[in-house]
């Protein structure tokens, strides 16, 4: 499955707003985005209104960024939600939440999305006792995701919570002590992504 490649700061300038995919140095002065939010290219001369296929696109580029998801696995979750009974775009944003390397990242076990789909593929986790190497795995409500428990995997996930400045949202639990280990108490809502997302936007141009 494809995954974003290059530098990945300059996504966060062409979309305007923090997407925290540089982990640990997202919350340093560091930050390219602090020091210049403005969007990445030569030309500093913008068009001062953007269009309204332009709002709705820089919408879910801005989702697909964030979850580092590929435009044809977008489509995917798109058709799933669409399928699915209630609103289509909260249903969507709660497809994304629910992947298993956007959890490891929210729980804290990893920095960044990017190092918890790494985790995964590498098989430090493990789903409900078994072991699951598929970012994209979708959690549920009841499943609780750990740690395996060997030094190596033990090692990154205590580097991470070390360095982890952020809550647990709402919906996910976490237990420290012994083997770190995340409990999902339920299903993620649009309310739960942590960054404003306009998810009617991006359905209206995805139905299209
Ligand atoms: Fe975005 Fe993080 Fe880079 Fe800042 S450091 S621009 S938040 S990826």
């Amino acid at each position: 499955m494809g995954r974003i490649t290059g530098p990945v700061c300059r996504l966060c300038r062409r979309d305007g707003l923090k997407l925290f995919l540089k982990g640990t140095r997202c919350d340093t002065p560091k930050c390219a985005f602090e020091r210049r939010a403005t969007p990445p290219g030569m030309v500093q001369k913008r068009r001062s209104k953007p269009t309204e296929y332009g709002l709705h696109l820089r919408e879910k580029q801005k989702v697909k960024h964030y979850y580092g998801v590929l435009e044809r696995q977008f489509r995917t979750y798109f058709s799933r939600a669409e399928r699915g009974k209630g609103n289509t775009g909260e249903t969507l944003m709660s497809l994304l939440e629910r992947r298993l390397d956007n959890i490891i990242h929210r729980i804290g076990f990893a920095s960044s999305r990017s190092a918890a789909r790494q985790m995964v593929m590498h098989g430090h986790i493990t789903v409900n006792g078994r072991r699951v190497d598929v970012p994209s795995y979708l959690v549920k409500a009841g499943d609780v995701v750990r740690v395996k428990n060997r030094a190596k995997s033990l090692k990154l996930v205590h580097a991470a919570l070390a360095d982890s400045r952020r809550d647990v949202p709402d919906f996910l639990s976490r237990t420290e002590t012994g083997i770190p280990e995340g409990r999902v108490d339920r299903l993620p809502a649009a309310d739960d992504v942590s960054i404003p997302v306009q998810a009617n936007l991006i359905i209206e141009l995805c139905s299209k």
